[in-house]
C-alpha cells in the first residue's frame, strides 16, 4: 500500500490506521444555531484534532427528522423532539478520525445538560435535555448511517489536513 504523500514524503499516519478511522455525524441543533454557538461548537472538534469532511447549514424536513430519530418513536417526547429539530436551521457535520465516535460523545457530554460535566459542550452551554444544542452519533455504525442520511456523496470532502503529521506519529 502506498504510504507516501504526493511529494514522496513518508507519511505512515496517512495509512497506518485506515481501518480504525471512523466517521461521526455531529449536528448543531436549532437552539445552538439561534444562540450563536456554531463557531464555539465547531472549534471544539477542530481543536481536538479531528478532520472535518462535511459541513452545511440546513433546514431539516420533518421526514428526515423522523428517520433520524426513528428509534425514539415510542417515547413521549418524540413529537416535541421532531418539532424542535425542524424548528430552524441546523448545522450538519461529519468528523473523521480514529476513535472519533466515542471521543465526540465525551466532548458533547451527557444527554441531560445538568448532568453533563463542566468542560463538555452540553455541560458548559446548555441546561435542558430538550434544548441540548448538539447531536453526536452513538456508534460507528450509526456514524455511517447518519452520514449517509444527512449528506449526499458529493457533499463530503476527502482531504489531508496540513497538521496531520503533527497529530499522529
Ligand atoms: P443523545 O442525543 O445524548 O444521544 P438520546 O439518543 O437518548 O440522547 O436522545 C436523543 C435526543 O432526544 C436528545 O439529545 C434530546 O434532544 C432528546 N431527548 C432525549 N430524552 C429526552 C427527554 N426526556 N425529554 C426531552 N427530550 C429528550
Amino acid at each position: 500500500r502506498a504510504n507516501k504523500s504526493a511529494h514522496g514524503i513518508f507519511l505512515p499516519h496517512l495509512v497506518a490506521s485506515l481501518e480504525q478511522v471512523e466517521q461521526t455525524y455531529i449536528m448543531v441543533k436549532p437552539d445552538g444555531v439561534q444562540r450563536g454557538l456554531v463557531g464555539e461548537i465547531i472549534s471544539r472538534f477542530e481543536r481536538k484534532g479531528f478532520k472535518l469532511t462535511g459541513l452545511k447549514l440546513f433546514q431539516c424536513p420533518k421526514e428526515l427528522a423522523e428517520e433520524h430519530y426513528k428509534d425514539l418513536k415510542t417515547k413521549s417526547f418524540y413529537p416535541t423532539l421532531i418539532d424542535y429539530i425542524t424548528s430552524g436551521p441546523v448545522v450538519c457535520m461529519v468528523w473523521e478520525g480514529v476513535g472519533v465516535v466515542a471521543s465526540a460523545r465525551k466532548l458533547i457530554g451527557s444527554t441531560n445538560p445538568l448532568q453533563a460535566e463542566p468542560g463538555t459542550i452540553r455541560g458548559d452551554l446548555a441546561v435542558q435535555t430538550g434544548r441540548n444544542v448538539v447531536h453526536g452519533s452513538d456508534s460507528p455504525e450509526n456514524g455511517k448511517r447518519e452520514t449517509a442520511l444527512w449528506f449526499k456523496e458529493g457533499e463530503l470532502c476527502e482531504w489531508t489536513p496540513a497538521q496531520a503529521p503533527w497529530l499522529m506519529e
